[in-house]
């Protein structure tokens, strides 16, 4: 069973995407923090990251950055604001596979995440 950590200071989205991923046999985790994103990953491995950009203090951006310094291997999908092509931009140059918008629509949610779980990392 594939793993997946959502990391969004919504906590709300947590839970329900959560919630959803379970739903369709993903065992999943959430952070609402960039700080206890990145103290998860030092202690357990997953499969795939689901990202927010947009956090309060520490965002997105810094959690892509601490993945880089760390040499942490970690496929990673970003959640962005509609058509916020920029920052989807930056951090696919920051080591992001795709991005999902927001408000996200959950079949193609699924979808993005079974084409990058199935991708030679
Ligand atoms: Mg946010």
């Amino acid at each position: 069973m594939e793993s997946i950590l959502i990391v969004d200071d919504d906590l709300n989205l947590c839970q329900v995407l959560s919630d959803e991923l379970r739903e369709v046999g993903y065992t999943t985790e959430f952070c609402t923090n960039a700080d206890d994103a990145i103290t998860f990953l030092s202690d357990k491995k997953v499969d795939l990251l689901l990202l927010d950009l947009k956090m309060p203090e520490k965002d997105g951006f810094y959690v892509l950055s601490k993945l880089i310094e760390l040499a942490y291997p970690l496929k990673t999908v970003v959640l962005t604001a509609y058509a916020d092509v920029k920052s989807a931009i930056e951090a696919a140059r920051m080591g992001a596979v795709d991005f999902i918008s927001k408000p996200y629509d959950f079949d193609e949610l699924l979808i993005t995440i079974r084409k990058v779980l199935q991708k030679d990392s």
